[in-house]
């Protein structure tokens, strides 16, 4: 309840402003939109995937804990991410660094200073404080209002510009805003037990950062020549101002993240064939920057993301982190707006040439400093997408010779890949014995294989329906025409079809299934 009650407050604090300026199509299409996340928020709580951090003492910094189903569906999407980048791979290798460095680390990278620091407001009357952009794009979803942003202007931009901040007030309750001031997003702590600034450091706001103070560690340890990769996942952390929309901003996240070094002075001399690792020695920094971000959209791509609510996103030059020549977002059609859910990058020499000059080791490589090509992305980020993506609302149900045919039934459409749980071991009833019996020996049969869910409560249409919300691609029910032919029924989740497979075949057919 706790975040429902969270996006209830944005809708009355919305509604206020637009139904002051009368724009009640807005306050309509932004009802519909939060109307979807609460009900993904709430699945996520009621089928065990996402709960409230620390809930019971009232929430904890918009903080979210993952569940029995999360956890198992988080742990595919980064097996995923790990098979794609690592599995089988030439030039391709992993880490798996600490959350806690020295902090001269977070000195070289630059996050220390400005370049990692978010511009704030304060409300003079309520003093909450709010992203500069937020305070912007908020107005600007009143048409009223955006007509006052000066053509063209990104939020990110205003500071530089003759935009002033008087003319905006607080979101929340209409006060008078303070000027922008920058706020670090690094979060400190202290190692050992004095708490002074000799002990001080700061929990890695990228995970990045692990693989580059290790540079020298994997050349030397694994004999690797330009260009080759290092890949990694692991939990970073960002003190988020204005953390929201369920798990898009947390201030402790996982990012999975790849960094690729190549030689900065190559120049194609050999056609583009992505297959051929010979071929490859020849590409530019801008060819591989290509390269990753087409093999990264393809990736969302082949797990089920939908096209059409997937994009590039060039990030204009002024709004580049400051350790970037160039970036590109892939963003996903989130019901609160187009959004990040990972950043390709080219770093340049930034990070080895700062990390040369503060820890007085030459990190140059084969004649000169690498560049980075990075793709990071969020897993929880893309965990919402996901799910998001997925879920599906069928008014009167699929099937409609049940009693079921009046419901919304809820379809969560995942990758066989990603779902969760992967098979649903039913018996058509609960109160024969024999049938229970024999259920519980398909279920042990399977279970060493696939992650399976007994299930013998209620009516089995009922059954099937939960096993849809939770995005189950198989169900398995064992009938009375199991005790004489030893074969059940596999009921697939998107088709409904069901179809009949001797038990010794089960744990085959599955696996073919599931590779599908
Ligand atoms: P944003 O502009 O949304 O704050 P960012 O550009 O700062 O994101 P990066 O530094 O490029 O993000 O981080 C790479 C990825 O890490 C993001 O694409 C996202 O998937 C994930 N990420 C970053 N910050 C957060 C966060 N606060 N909560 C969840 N995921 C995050």
């Amino acid at each position: 309840m706790f975040h429902i009650s969270c996006f209830m407050f944005h809708v009355s604090c919305f509604t206020f402003y637009v139904s002051g300026w009368g724009f009640t199509f807005h306050a309509s299409r932004f009802m519909i939109m939060v109307d979807l996340m609460q009900k993904i928020v709430s699945l996520c709580k009621r089928r065990g995937f996402i709960f409230p951090n620390s809930e019971i003492y009232g929430g904890f910094g918009s903080g979210y804990d993952f569940g029995p189903l999360g956890v198992e569906l988080k742990n595919n999407i980064k097996q995923a991410w790990h098979s794609e980048m690592l599995t089988g791979k030439d030039n391709m290798v992993g880490l798996d660094s600490a959350i806690l460095m020295s902090s001269k680390v977070w000195q070289a990278s630059g996050h220390l200073t400005a370049g990692f620091a978010d511009e704030l407001v304060e409300c003079k009357k309520c003093h909450k404080r709010f992203r500069l952009d937020e305070i912007v794009n908020f107005k600007s979803q009143v048409p009223r209002m955006r007509s006052r942003l000066p053509v063209g202007l990104h939020s990110k931009q205003i500071p530089n510009s003759k935009f002033k901040i008087q003319n905006f007030k607080c979101p929340d309750c209409g006060g008078e805003l303070t000027k922008p001031r920058k706020f670090n997003l690094m979060m400190k702590t202290f190692v050992g037990p004095v708490e002074d600034e000799a002990s001080a450091t700061y929990l890695r706001a990228e995970t990045c950062q692990g693989i580059y103070v290790n540079f020298e560690n994997i050349i030397n340890s694994m004999r690797l020549k330009l260009p080759f990769g290092v890949a990694q996942i692991g939990k970073a952390f960002r003190n988020e101002i204005t953390p929201g929309n369920f798990i898009y901003r947390t201030r402790e996240f996982e990012q999975m993240e790849m960094q690729w070094f190549c030689s900065p002075s190559a120049s194609r001399t050999t056609l583009i064939n992505a297959d051929s690792n010979a071929d490859k020695r020849g590409w530019t920094p801008d060819d591989w920057f290509d390269y990753w971000k087409n093999k990264r959209m393809d990736w969302y791509l082949k797990l089920g993301i939908r096209k059409e609510n997937l994009r590039f996103r060039e990030v204009p030059e002024k709004e580049l982190a400051h350790y970037a020549k160039r970036a590109v977002d892939i963003e996903y059609k989130f019901p609160f707006g187009w959004k990040e859910i990972e950043g390709i990058h080219n770093r340049g020499d930034w990070d080895l040439s700062n990390h040369s000059k503060y820890s007085n080791q030459d990190l140059k490589y084969e004649g000169s400093y690498p560049y980075i090509i990075e793709t990071s992305g969020g897993a929880d980020r893309s965990l919402l997408a996901f799910l998001v993506d997925a879920y599906q609302e069928i008014k009167g149900g699929r099937t409609k010779t049940t009693e079921a045919k009046k419901e919304v039934e809820v379809l969560l459409k995942l990758h066989r890949k990603l779902a969760p749980v992967k098979v649903a071991l039913l018996p058509l009833v609960k109160n024969k014995p024999e049938l229970v019996k024999k259920a519980k020996e398909v279920y042990k049969l399977l279970k060493p294989h696939f992650l399976t869910q007994y299930d013998e409560v209620d009516s089995i249409g009922r059954r099937y329906r939960r096993m849809d919300e939770v995005g189950c691609p198989f169900a398995i029910t064992v009938d009375f025409e199991t005790l004489k032919q030893e074969d059940v029924t596999l009921r697939d989740r998107d088709t409904m079809l069901q179809k009949r497979v001797k038990i010794k075949d089960l744990p085959k057919v599955l696996e073919k299934k599931l590779k599908e």
